[in-house]
């Protein structure tokens, strides 16, 4: 159900940045990743936000990138963002089908809808390492203790924090695993720190996900967290204002998309971002399909980069006197629940930041400014 939905949807969208057959006859995959509300009132689901992608930037492009760049372009992170991007849209109506104004001045999603995301593919990191362990035959002996491990390495070891998977020759990216980031969802939610300023929190009611390695999904999005908050406590009760994840459940699905990873394909470059509310953008490199990924300005970034999300966000905030993005999505809570999250999952290392003067002041690069929880 949840899966045809946003299969449905992709299959209207437009073929500009879908994968294609390339002139030497191999295809092409990709994951798509769709978020759908479904009503409680009459058990309708719509598909509003969907994005495909399993491409990630190196942190060497983005520490100077201002803001403007995707760094991370796997779809269930795109899609994470592009929910907040409908949010905000939808904010912005004076009546809206999705989003009410709480006294408060908040706007919050409306109370009724049930929020699912799927995945075509099961996400990179912890929870699909039994995947990789069946194709795999080299020999890493023991992992490391207390620190991230590089995508794929030490690929037996299981129930640890790890960054996206790439070559072994490719340029490192510290960018997280979709594994630890939506597991991570699970303590902060998925309204990013700016936009929180404006919306309540908004957690994942369901996560659905291919069948076949339910071991690794009940690890990754549960029995590492709780086994991590009790392994740092040791033995001590956790108090009772600390900050507790909203898990999620976990759905597994036999329903297929057409593009999926299968032997002899190769991953497709660009990403489709589309919102029910503001239609489809194709992503290359980063950047909006047709610009340069060096030449990063408003017009080039994508509705999810940073900036464009700050943008938007903007015109709802009472105040907006920020310094930098970092002031403005650290928020009243949500550092605790971020530090919370780190600690249940061990080893998070905050190397990567992304930092940068807020538009309409000064855009000049701030550089290192303060340690980044970004991811
Ligand atoms: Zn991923």
């Amino acid at each position: 159900m949840i899966p045809q939905v946003v299969i449905d949807k992709f299959n209207s969208l437009p073929k500009k940045g879908k994968p294609l057959v390339r002139t030497n006859n191999v295809p092409e995959w990709t994951t798509l990743a769709g978020l759908v509300l479904t009503s409680t009132m009459d058990d309708s689901s719509t598909c509003v936000c969907l994005c495909t992608g399993v491409k990630a930037t190196p942190d060497e492009k983005l520490s100077c990138s201002n803001g403007f760049l995707l760094h991370d372009m796997h779809a269930e992170i795109l899609v994470l963002r592009a929910f907040n991007v409908f949010l905000i849209e939808e904010g912005k109506k004076a009546e809206s089908e999705y989003v009410e104004t709480l006294e408060s001045g908040k706007r919050r999603l409306k109370p009724h809808f049930k929020v699912s995301l799927w995945i075509s593919e099961l996400p990179c990191g912890d929870s699909s390492m039994e995947c990789i362990q069946d194709n795999a035959d080299d020999d890493w002996g023991a992992a490391p203790q207390d620190c991230v491990l590089r995508g794929r390495e030490y690929y037996t070891t299981t129930g640890r924090v790890r960054t996206k998977p790439g070559r072994r020759d490719s340029p490192m990216t510290l960018s997280k695993s979709c594994s630890d980031k939506l597991a991570m969802k699970q303590y902060t939610g998925v309204v990013m720190g700016v936009v929180e300023r404006v919306f309540e929190q908004v957690y994942l009611d369901e996560l659905v996900v291919p069948a076949g390695n339910d071991i690794g999904i009940k690890r990754a999005f549960r029995d590492r967290l709780e086994q991590g908050i009790k392994r740092t406590l040791d033995g001590e009760e956790v108090e009772s204002t600390a900050p507790k994840p909203r898990y999620f459940d976990t759905i597994t699905t036999d329903t297929t998309f057409a593009y999926s990873q299968e032997p002899g394909r190769k991953p497709s470059a660009s990403s489709i971002i589309w919102t029910i509310n503001t239609g489809n953008e194709v992503v290359l490199n980063g950047v909006k399909m047709g610009h340069k990924p060096t030449n990063m300005n408003p017009q080039s970034a994508s509705k999810v980069s940073r900036q464009a999300i700050w943008m938007a966000t903007k015109p709802l905030l009472k105040d907006s006197q920020f310094d930098d993005y970092y002031s403005a999505k650290c928020c009243v809570g949500r550092t605790e629940k971020i530090q919370m999250g780190h600690t249940a999952l061990h080893a998070w290392h905050c190397t990567c930041k992304d930092n940068f003067r807020l538009s309409g002041d000064n855009e000049k690069e701030t550089g290192d400014i303060q340690p980044g929880i970004l991811n």
